[in-house]
């Protein structure tokens, strides 16, 4: 591992900081915790913290001694100077002399001593970053350290490769303990640049910004160096053979179907995916100790909030799913079970009053599948999955060098169900469409833009179809992080298939499809030729009808119910001159719209129908509204505004009603009007 450590980065640090009034000391804190947040070898998503010891002004202008450490709610990777609130330090350290302290007030006595009282809570460490009177204090969870500090003999075999460069503290869970026991054996061993804590991590400090990051850097390579020589002494055998996987887009909407019927009570309960399969993952998930090591534990205990303690093991997905899906739902019985065991047990153990979470796994892993990702959306999903991935590293280079031996039952609970943990994962109520998958078609037109923008805000991951590329691509940016661009042309059948496939591999399936792509041709029909209405035809009934095969193909492989909503439009009921070879496409969309609500409400899928009218968009330029309006003898506003609520209906109106219709529990087959009231187009 190589310092990034650059002086003209951290002169600018510096520069940047005096600019705003941070002082030196914190600007180049920010910048080196910054380093570290870099390298996901060093720290995931929140993990690690840091801190520099250095003064403060007050309100009486007097200069004080505060300690600076990160905020809870702040990542390394992007952390700024208010990340690291200032604390006083001379409270914190006399905390030291108390014989116990409980975590909440513990907590409250880090609150009450911040400098600006609407900083974010200081790190759950902070104790320990004061007790140790070092400037600069740097802690991670480096892989490599964690490889090592998770071997049964790791502190004999870290006194034998760091000689006295580092001391050792035995495994104590975060906060007052942790922090006392750290300090007594930093006193115990003067001059040590760091502490290995078993089980946890590794801290380093220094005088220096530079020093403290760089003796970091120098831990952590010498672990590597170490653990690629006995990697490379006894290489782990590949033992993959055999058939190969199912095509992972069939695979996942059936395991989404699998962790469905593994909820316990209430609403249907989803969840996103998030696939992985690099080298690391399948070297992990072919072996055939695989059920051995995912019941060994997590690499480091914090990160059994997102993963769980062990990932649900599933037998390789090959050949016919019919019978994977039944093996996998046992797989999941007996890990839901095991699971409600350990929470009894071990709340038995801890005197009992903890409530339980969800039994069900947060990382899955299979044979020639790898490595799935599960959260309630997928940003968590990512989340889980980059942890696991980070942990079969650990893993692996652990089991080369000797043997992954992580922390045990009694102490991993207590992580899992630390109240300070558990505050970490937030209490915001789930938005409505949290955990669901949303495809629009014709997603960078203006409706599909609107709808893209308003499914997203209430929680669903978004994929935005479009036979033009750059238009995607626009919706799923305004859509908001995590949209997802497809580019495809719905009259083609296999493009339709293969866009679906996308979808499936980067979420895990498919819950509400919105197929709203279509293309208005005018002509009398007399007078059309049979090219433009067949043209017509092909992508305002066809393509709609490859569309849904396709959904109803995964929402059945999911057995989770789902929704189709098709925008027929008003020509479907009130037919335009002109307009025939629309209408009549239209008309007959709204009966696949029946003929689908039919066939497919026993599977729990709604089918539902928007005809909105008078939508400014692809449909309905500038040019046909001047046009319209003036054949009438009105203006453009007037005319757009021409119905019972004499206001215009925009594209925003259009997507909340796909909106309420994909919520609408109790209705199928039916048709939702969207055009401001217009008597000759009400459904009769
Ligand atoms: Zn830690």
């Amino acid at each position: 591992m190589k310092t990034l450590w650059d002086n003209a980065g951290a002169d600018a640090a510096i520069a940047h900081g005096r600019a705003r009034g941070v002082g030196d000391d914190l600007a180049l804190r920010t910048y080196s915790a910054r380093l570290l947040g870099a390298d996901p070898r060093l720290v995931l998503h929140g993990g690690g913290n840091t801190s520099v010891k250095t003064t403060a002004t007050d309100l009486f202008g007097e200069e004080i001694e505060v300690l600076c450490v990160k905020g809870s709610g702040w990542d390394l990777a992007t952390i700024e100077p208010a990340g690291h609130p200032a604390v006083r330090l001379a409270p914190l350290l006399r905390l030291r002399g108390l014989p116990a302290l409980a975590d909440e007030a513990m907590v409250n006595a880090q609150r009450q001593n911040l400098m600006d009282s609407a900083a974010p809570n200081p790190s759950v460490e902070t104790l320990l970053h004061a007790f140790i009177p070092e400037k600069f204090i740097d802690h991670t969870h480096a892989v490599a350290l964690l490889a090592l500090a998770n071997q049964p003999d790791a502190e004999t075999l870290i006194g034998q490769l760091y000689g006295g460069r580092v001391a050792c503290v035995p495994y104590v869970m975060p906060g007052f303990d942790l922090a006392r026991r750290a300090a007594e054996i930093y006193d115990a061993h003067p001059g040590v640049e760091g502490l290995v804590l078993i089980h946890h991590g590794v801290f380093s400090f220094g005088a220096t910004a530079r020093q403290s990051y760089e003796r970091m850097i120098d831990l952590v390579t010498v672990a590597e160096t170490w653990l690629e020589s006995r990697r490379a002494a006894a290489p782990l055998a590949n033992s993959a053979r055999g058939s190969s996987c199912a095509p992972v887009a069939d695979v996942l909407p059936v395991l989404r179907g699998v962790l469905r019927a593994g909820a316990v009570v209430g609403e249907p309960t989803r969840w996103v995916l998030d696939h992985r399969a690099d080298a690391d993952v399948m070297q992990l998930v072919s072996d055939a100790r695989l059920a051995d090591w995912a019941g060994r534990g997590v690499a480091t205990p914090d990160h059994v909030i997102r993963t769980k303690r062990h990932p649900l093991v599933l037998p390789a997905p090959t050949g016919d799913l019919v019978d994977w899906r039944a093996e996998a739902a046992r797989a999941l019985e007996y890990y839901v079970a095991d699971y409600n065991a350990y929470f009894e047990r071990q709340n038995a153990r801890a005197g009992g009053g903890k409530r339980k979470l969800d039994p069900l796994p947060r990382v899955v892993v299979a044979p020639r599948l790898g490595l799935v990702g599960v959260g309630r959306n997928a940003g968590e999903a990512a989340i889980a999955a980059d942890i696991a991935q980070s942990w079969a590293v650990t893993l692996l280079a652990a089991e080369a060098a000797g043997r992954f031996a992580p922390l045990g039952e009694a102490d991993t609970f207590d992580m899992e169900y630390w109240s300070l943990e558990l505050a970490k994962l937030g209490k915001a109520a789930e938005r409505r469409l949290e955990r669901h998958v949303v495809v629009i078609t014709g997603g960078g037109g203006a409706i599909g833009a609107a709808t893209a923008r308003a499914f997203a805000a209430e929680g669903a991951q978004v994929a935005v179809l479009d036979a033009n590329a750059d238009a995607a691509a626009a919706s799923a940016r305004a859509a908001g992080a995590g949209a997802l661009a497809v580019t495809c042309d719905v009259t083609d059948p296999a493009a339709v298939d293969a866009a679906f496939a996308k979808v499936c591999e980067r979420f895990g399936g498919v819950d509400i499809v919105v197929s709203n792509a279509g293309s208005a041709t005018t002509g009398m029909m007399a007078r059309l030729t049979d090219a433009e209405f067949r043209a017509s035809f092909d992508v305002n009934f066809f393509a709609h009808q490859s569309v849904a095969q396709a959904a109803v193909r995964i929402l059945k492989a999911q057995g989770t119910g789902g929704a189709l909503l098709f925008n027929v439009s008003k020509q479907a009921l009130n037919p335009g001159e002109n307009f025939g070879a629309y209408g009549a496409a239209k008309a007959a969309l709204l009966a696949l719209m029946r003929q689908y609500a039919l066939e497919h409400g026993a599977d729990g899928v709604r089918v539902n129908a928007l005809n909105p009218d008078r939508i400014r968009s692809g449909l309905l330029t500038p040019e046909m509204i001047a046009s319209r309006a003036a054949s009438r003898g009105m203006d453009g506003e007037t005319y757009m505004a021409g119905n019972l609520l004499r206001r215009e209906v925009t594209a925003e109106d259009v997507a909340q009603a796909f909106v309420f219709a994909a919520l609408m529990r109790g209705t199928t087959g039916g048709v939702i009007t969207v055009d401001g009231g217009n008597v000759a187009a009400m459904v009769r």
